[in-house]
């Protein structure tokens, strides 16, 4: 079913002649070792890993989905799912950016995150399980306590046990204020937990021995709102001292969704009757720890938009190419053919540009934004490490929107590529679109991170972390302003940046009388902001590429051509973007509910 190729070339060309990671590292006592050969090799084995056994599941593990037993409240994964699980942790790949003090391998987040994009592109929907492990290890590991830490942390490192997040519940997603499970303190120390959780991604499954469950809920003295939510382990097997398994928690799933995508991870309702827990963080100071990770897993989220994008682009393009239908425009192509293959036609080559600029574009943005993560973690300066926390903390909401917005796009413009047989379920093109379509709800939606972003990480601070930002691309633009050949990319972008501040103070100014005009502006706000760090990542790409283009490595020739259609083909919707922020929060609310 299709075919995935790990490109390793374009992850090569953002680590090593883009962001100079090696460079880079070298600033990081802890990674100081890591050099481009490390880099590569671990990119070609992840490539291979990917692509040989997760890719060939992807497909059979959609159509087949997850089956739940009523009876056992056992859920059992697609075929070949536990073994390839089995296959990933014998090959030590869940250790390969955790804590060596852990058992991990120690290796730097901008790694971790390519091979996850790999992960993605061959399947999604397998990814989530070792995916949200991750996310319960990064929590545990900066929150846990140290015996907590001991107990639990090789498990997940090596990949024995697995985890989850457990926030939503049926009356409550984004406003987790409104959450009503409860946490009774016992005299051991631990909690008995009683409540209900829908939407639990990877809450049952047949892959891991254990599963560690990281619940939300209310103390019994808990404040209402959002101030009064805690956070509690809740493994499913209640582990000895020694690691091995006790007796089983009462922490069950009642049933699985049936869903538009992702039918290879199990969705799980989720019911704790009364289960043994342990508070992670402190009493009502469970969204702090969570935010954890809830940030890993929105970087995460990211990449599963960026590898959906790909993974359509190398599709359509094969298909694009060996399609014939029609002739060109221009004149024929293929005389030899009875018609031109469709990659002739000019808007088929539009629908295949938009993925393979949407792709390298969030190739070069999460790849420096992992890397700005490497250094907030492990940066000896001090200073540093603030810069770099700022700049993650609002890139984050950019990453996890912009992105899988444009995969939406992306994987519905590859689809069409193949007329109606993309909407066959044969070619796997639509497994695409749909399997893309959750990015953009969970983990907060897109909404709700356009809000984030605007509201907390720009207007809260007075622009103090954009600004911090835009003193970088000034500082590009500056470097790079007189040189003619880069005019074509340095123009639109020092237009768009200047447009991007005056946008910033004019919201900021209107929200100051009325909050709606926050919420209005939001959504088109953060695809500008998208597309001027795009821009901003192009222009550099397309400097390297200019340099190079007549090196003979035809790669070059094809990054300039990206950068260009995106600048002419992309960009320009910010046009339109700004007019929509601009417009204000009066036609949105003019209308009594009653009149909709
Ligand atoms: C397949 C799948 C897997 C999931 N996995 C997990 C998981 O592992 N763990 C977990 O805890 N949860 C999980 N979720 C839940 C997911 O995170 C929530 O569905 C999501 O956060 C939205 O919550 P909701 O569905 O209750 O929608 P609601 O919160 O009811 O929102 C409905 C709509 O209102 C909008 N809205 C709400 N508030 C505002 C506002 N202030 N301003 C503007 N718009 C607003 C939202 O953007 C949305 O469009 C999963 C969901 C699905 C479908």
């Amino acid at each position: 079913m299709g075919q995935y190729v790990a490109p390793l070339r374009d992850m090569q060309f953002v680590m090593h002649e883009l962001l100079h990671v090696e460079d880079e590292l070298k600033q990081l006592p802890k990674h100081a070792e890591i050099d481009a050969d490390i880099i590569n090799q671990v990119l070609e084995e992840g490539g291979k890993f990917t692509s040989e056994v997760l890719f060939p599941l992807n497909h059979s593990g959609d159509r087949e989905g997850c089956h739940h037993d009523k009876a056992t409240q056992t859920v059992t994964t697609p075929k070949g799912y536990k073994e390839a699980y089995k296959q990933y942790v014998e090959a030590g790949w869940p250790a390969l950016s955790c804590d060596p003090e852990f058992g991990g391998q120690g290796l730097p987040l901008v790694i971790n995150n390519s091979f996850y994009e790999m992960m993605n592109s061959s399947n999604q929907a397998w990814t989530m399980y070792p995916g949200l492990s991750h996310g319960a290890y990064e929590c545990l590991h900066a929150h846990g306590t140290p015996e907590q830490q001991a107990l639990y942390l090789p498990k997940l490192v090596s990949g024995e046990w697995t985890g989850t997040m457990c926030l939503t519940e049926s009356h409550c997603g984004t406003d987790l204020g409104l959450l009503r499970s409860k946490a009774v303190p016992q005299e051991d120390g631990s909690y008995k937990i009683t409540g209900s959780k829908i939407f639990i991604s990877a809450g049952e499954h047949d892959m891991s021995a254990n599963i560690l469950h990281l619940v939300l809920a209310r103390l019994p003295d808990a404040p209402e709102g959002s101030k009064g939510i805690s956070l509690f382990l809740v493994p499913k097997f209640l582990p000895n001292a020694d690691g091995s398994l006790g007796a089983r928690n009462p922490i069950t799933c009642g049933a699985i969704e049936e869903k538009m995508g992702i039918h290879g991870n199990s969705t799980c309702q989720m019911n704790l009757d009364g289960a043994t827990g342990w508070i992670i963080g402190g009493p009502h100071k469970g969204l702090n720890a969570m935010f954890v990770f809830m940030n890993a897993a929105r970087l995460g989220v990211g990449m599963q938009g960026l590898g959906l994008t790909e993974v359509a682009y190398q599709n359509a393009l094969v298909y694009a190419k060996d399609r014939i239908q029609m002739r060109s425009l221009s004149g024929i192509k293929a005389a030899d053919k009875p018609a031109d293959p469709i990659i002739v036609h000019p808007d088929v080559r539009r629908m295949l540009l938009t993925a393979k600029a949407y792709a390298e574009g969030a190739r070069a943005f999460c790849s420096y934004v992992a890397l700005q993560l490497d250094k907030e973690l492990n940066h000896p300066d001090e200073a540093v490490r603030k810069d770099a926390a700022d700049e993650v903390a609002l890139l984050t909401p950019v990453v996890k929107a912009f992105i899988t917005d444009n995969a939406w796009t992306a994987t519905s413009e590859c689809m069409q590529v193949y007329g109606g047989h993309g909407f066959i379920a044969e070619w796997g093109m639509e497994q695409y679109v749909r399997d893309a379509r959750i990015n953009m709800i969970y983990e907060g939606t897109n909404t709700i991170q356009s809000l984030d972003l605007l509201g907390r990480k720009v207007l809260m601070d007075g622009g103090a972390k954009l600004k911090k930002f835009g003193a970088k691309v000034q500082a590009f633009i500056e470097e790079n302003g007189t040189d003619d050949a880069l005019s074509e990319f340095i123009t639109p972008l020092a237009d768009l940046g200047d447009k991007v501040t005056k946008l910033t103070m004019e919201i900021g100014m209107k929200s100051f009388q009325n909050q709606d005009e926050a919420g209005a502006a939001a959504v088109p706000y953060l695809r500008v902001v998208g597309h001027l760090v795009y821009a901003y990542f192009f222009a550099q790409m397309a400097k390297i590429a200019l340099a190079k283009q007549d090196s003979g490595d035809k790669f070059y020739v094809s990054k300039l051509a990206t950068a260009r259609f995106y600048f002419a083909r992309l960009l320009p919707e910010t046009a339109m973007l700004i007019r929509q922020a601009r417009s204000g929060s009066a036609t949105l609310m003019a209308l009594d509910a009653d009149l909709f």
